[in-house]
């Protein structure tokens, strides 16, 4: 077995930054991010913190010229490439607060390339913050080990959704009156894939009809209860990591 490398240690800070990483760049910290790693990680000058930006893989870098409320950090050495995310997008109706932030952070863990807000006729919310849903997808990035943050698409209208679809891409459509079971559906139809799911209140007969009739829709089941909407939307991604994701490997 290989010896574990004494440097960068395992409980090394993850930190999420826009700059460019490479070898020999250095990254300078300030705002927020400064404060966490000065005063709640205690971080001091030649401590490694890991770093990604979404392009560069992950680098650690080692801390210098810690002040009260900035400091600096060199890139050593990657320690991650990029990593190949699994080519699945979760369509979302969006819902209440707590519980949208819940399912860009679970997203994120789980694995999907992208949210995509969709707008139906019975959503009780018609307004997203995107950048308050970004900020949870970095925080969770950041915990659980990625190298790129998801893609998070403008609020569609689902009539528009469904119009610009494209064609390569299976739509899984969590359906509450019923569809295929989801180990069949997902084993009959590889490749790239999205999962809609609904608001609290669900889909309307029209938009049903709609999303059934969609050349690239498979409506599925997710078994004989009625799920909260967050519910559908993360264990249904995780079956899908676990069939055809990357879970799979
Ligand atoms: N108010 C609706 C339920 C909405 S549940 C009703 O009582 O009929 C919110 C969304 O979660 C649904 O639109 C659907 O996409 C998904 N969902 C919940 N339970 C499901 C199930 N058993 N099978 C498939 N999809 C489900």
């Amino acid at each position: 077995m290989p010896a574990t490398p004494a440097w960068p240690p395992r409980s090394a800070p993850r930190l999420h930054v826009e700059a460019d990483l490479g070898e020999s760049i250095t990254v300078p910290v300030d705002g927020n991010a400064a404060h966490y790693l000065i005063s709640v990680m205690r971080v001091k000058d030649g401590d490694a913190v890991l770093l990604f930006n979404g392009r560069d893989g992950e680098w650690a870098a080692r801390a210098a010229d810690i002040r009260k409320r900035d400091l600096v950090l060199e890139c050593m050495e990657q320690t991650k490439a990029l990593e190949a995310v699994p080519n699945f997008w979760l369509c979302a109706a969006p819902i209440k607060k707590a519980r949208i932030d819940m399912v860009a952070e679970k997203a994120c863990e789980l694995g999907v390339a992208k949210l995509q807000p969709v707008l139906t006729s019975r959503a009780v919310v018609d307004k997203l913050n995107l950048e308050r849903l970004r900020t949870h997808m970095v925080e969770a990035a950041e915990q659980c080990g990625r190298t790129a943050v998801p893609d998070i698409g403008e609020m569609a209208k689902l009539d528009a959704l469904l119009r610009d679809w494209p064609a390569e891409r299976h739509l899984f459509f969590a359906d509450e009156l019923g569809g295929a079971p989801m180990r069949d559906a997902f084993a009959a139809h590889t490749g790239p894939a999205a999962l809609l799911i609904g608001p609290e209140g669900g889909f309307t007969d029209q938009e049903r009809e709609a999303i059934r009739a969609h050349s690239s829709a498979v409506a599925i089941s997710l078994g004989p209860r009625i799920l909260r909407a967050e519910t559908a939307a993360i264990a249904a991604t995780a079956c899908w990591m676990a069939s055809n994701g990357d879970w799979a490997e």
